[in-house]
């Protein structure tokens, strides 16, 4: 071979070396290839039956040596199968999201509270914009599962409790609240405080985004509740989403939860409190009411009362309206049968029997005063007997010395006469001493008895005049003192001003959370008012959720500052409930006494003018 030759065939094998290389490298990839396509379309299956079909095809292709010409029919069918498959999908993504905006519709049917109502809107937004990806449809599904399982535990009210959709439950575990959008950006804020509709949040929403940063409120809640009762993980909603209008808070509207010290939080949590529906014992307690009522004697000026009672009862009654009816029970029952007054009478009984001994003792005395003089009197008799016998004596006398003798005699008679006398008033003297010392000791001790008794009395009349919930004084102790305040103006003049508050919504704070924190509401805005009393103010719990206040030389730009300072506190109060902010206002009438008038009178100007600042929106002041 020629050196051309050699250097030809020399080549020749190197490029079929390389040949050769390449060719295993290529079997190598289209290895890998075959592999990752059988995977692929194993992995494929099940979304859709023709799909389904091809990629079993294609394994069989790929798995046989003609691979070419089988792909080359093949991939024009799985094309098309896949482009008709991801149709199919669409359409059915679009039903599943119309199927869950007909939910959604039918859900904001039903009456519902803002704190389902608002993150509903939401949902719906969310749907109306489309739901593309399957993977989507979980948390929609949970979230809708959620709201449902509130809104129906609202509307099933005496159960108050939801444990939340099944499908919420099984997305987001047992007892996991489903996430709820924050509510407040569709709801409008509120006007300037003193002209705004009163606007309550009570909101119960178990989670915010709290983007807008209006809903970090105070929470209400306590970790107290019924024991042996599990609290439901949702709370009852308030259920005054259908005609109050709900608060958003506004920049110049009460401080949020977050602005509280922890420390202060605890002080306002309502306590959470599962309370059962009324209806469950409404009939035992009217049937013991009635019971009561008919077994009581009652005096004929409290039958009238009484039956009035009876009525009411028998009307039927809710939670809220059996306290008053219990009050006046109570107030009836002790006019009748009054523990103090039974104590009273045991006493007089005493004071009665005590008397009799002191009158006994006083007998004795003067008794022993009338042997006084009786004694005297005999005496002066003895005496006159022994002076005439003394001149009879000497007038019969024959001599000196037996005159002598019978004056001797008749002087010792005398004398002895005169001993005894004295004894015998001695021993008298002590005896009366002694019943005058034993009367005085009782005196001492009645008086002793009297003033424990008077004590114990003015005790029990300050109790009487205060209101055992809030400490205030109460209406009775409110009606003495203004006749006192009206008196002192009508002597002296000056201003004389007085006020009423009323908190607003209160029943639906009863409604949403329990009277157990209505009642804590109360204490609190109570303490809140008490504090920013001046010196001379006088304030009272005028009955349920209602306070008067009376203002002494206060004129009406001073006694407007003063309640609306209270105003602003009680709005103010960071109430919370489960961690969410409940926001309690009140509205207040102000009047002040003019010329002639009487304290009814003022009280019913300011009842006007109360009236006028609830129909102003509420949680502002109206003067009259
Ligand atoms: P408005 O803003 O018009 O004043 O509405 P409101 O709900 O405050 O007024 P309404 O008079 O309808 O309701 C007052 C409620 O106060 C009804 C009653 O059940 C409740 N209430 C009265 N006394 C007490 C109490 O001692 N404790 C509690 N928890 N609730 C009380
Ligand atoms: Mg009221
Ligand atoms: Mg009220």
């Amino acid at each position: 071979m020629t050196e051309e030759a050699e250097r030809w065939k020399e080549k020749y094998l190197i490029s079929i070396e390389q040949q050769e290389k390449l060719e295993r490298r290529w079997e190598a990839r289209l290895d890998l290839l075959r592999r990752g396509l059988v995977r692929s379309t194993l992995a494929a299956e099940g979304s859709d039956k023709v799909v389904d079909q091809c990629m079993k095809e294609m394994r069989e292709v790929i798995r046989s040596d003609n691979m070419d010409a089988g792909l080359a029919g093949l991939i024009p069918r799985l094309e098309k199968a896949v482009l008709e498959s991801e149709q199919r999908r669409e359409t059915r993504m679009h039903q599943v999201g119309d199927a869950l905006t007909a939910l959604v519709d039918q859900l904001q049917g039903l009456p519902l509270s803002s704190d389902v109502s608002r993150p509903l809107k939401k949902l719906a937004k969310r749907l109306e914009a489309g739901v593309t990806q399957s993977r989507d449809l979980p948390p929609l599904l949970g979230e809708l599962s959620g709201l449902q399982g509130r809104a129906l535990a609202a509307l099933d009210r005496p159960e108050g409790r939801s444990r939340g959709g099944f499908l919420q439950r099984l997305f987001k575990g047992r007892d996991e609240p489903a996430p709820v959008e924050a509510a407040s950006e569709q709801v409008t804020g509120p006007a300037p405080v003193a002209a705004q509709p009163l606007v309550q949040e009570v909101s119960l929403l178990s989670h915010h985004d709290g983007h807008e940063g209006n809903d970090a409120s105070p929470s209400l809640i306590e970790s107290e509740h019924v024991p042996g009762v599990e609290p439901p993980p949702i709370p009852p909603a308030p259920p005054m989403a259908m005609d109050t209008p709900l608060r958003t808070e506004a920049d110049d509207g009460p401080p949020p939860l977050t602005d509280v010290p922890l420390s202060d939080q605890d002080a306002y949590a309502l306590p959470y409190a599962v309370e059962p529906p009324y209806s469950q014992v409404a009939a035992h307690i009217e049937q013991t009411l009635l019971g009561l009522l008919d077994d009581l004697s009652l005096p004929d000026r409290h039958k009238a009362q009484a039956q009035a009672m009876r009525e009411r009862v028998a009307r039927g009654m809710n939670w809220y309206e059996l306290i008053p009816v219990l009050d006046d029970l109570a107030v009836l029952l002790l006019a009748i049968t009054d523990s103090g007054q039974h104590e009273f009478e045991t006493y007089l009984q005493l004071l009665n029997e005590r008397l009799e001994g002191f009158h006994g003792h006083l007998q004795a005395a003067s008794a022993g005063h009338a042997d006084n003089s009786s004694a005297a009197r005999q005496l002066d008799t003895q005496l006159r007997e022994q002076v005439d016998g003394l001149q009879t004596d000497m007038q019969g006398a024959a001599d000196v010395s037996s005159l002598k003798h019978l004056l001797e005699s008749r002087l010792e008679g005398l004398l002895m006469t005169m001993d005894q006398h004295q004894h015998e008033r001695d021993r008298r003297e002590q005896a009366l001493a002694g019943r005058l010392q034993g009367l005085s000791e009782r005196v001492a001790s009645m008086e002793q008895e009297a003033l424990g008794y008077r004590e114990h009395l003015e005790e029990q009349r300050q109790k009487a005049l205060l209101d055992p919930l809030t400490g205030l004084p109460n209406r009775a102790a409110w009606s003495e003192q203004v006749e006192r305040e009206m008196q002192r103006w009508q002597e002296n003049g000056g201003d004389l001003a007085m006020a009423i508050l009323d908190l607003d919504h209160f029943k639906q704070i009863n409604d949403g959370y329990g009277h157990l924190a209505g009642d804590k509401v109360l204490k609190i805005v109570a303490d809140q008012l008490r504090k920013r009393l001046r010196g001379q103010d006088f304030i009272a719990r005028f009955g349920g959720e209602e306070f008067v206040l009376l203002l002494p030389d206060t004129s009406p730009a001073d006694a407007l500052q003063v309640v609306e300072t209270m105003r602003l506190a009680v709005e103010a109060c960071p109430f919370h409930f489960k961690g969410e902010r409940v926001v309690v206002s009140t509205s207040i009438g102000l009047s002040a006494f003019r010329p002639g008038e009487v304290a009814d009178q003022v009280l019913k100007r300011a009842d006007a003018a109360l009236y006028r600042a609830k129909q102003r929106g509420r949680n502002c002041v109206e003067q009259n």
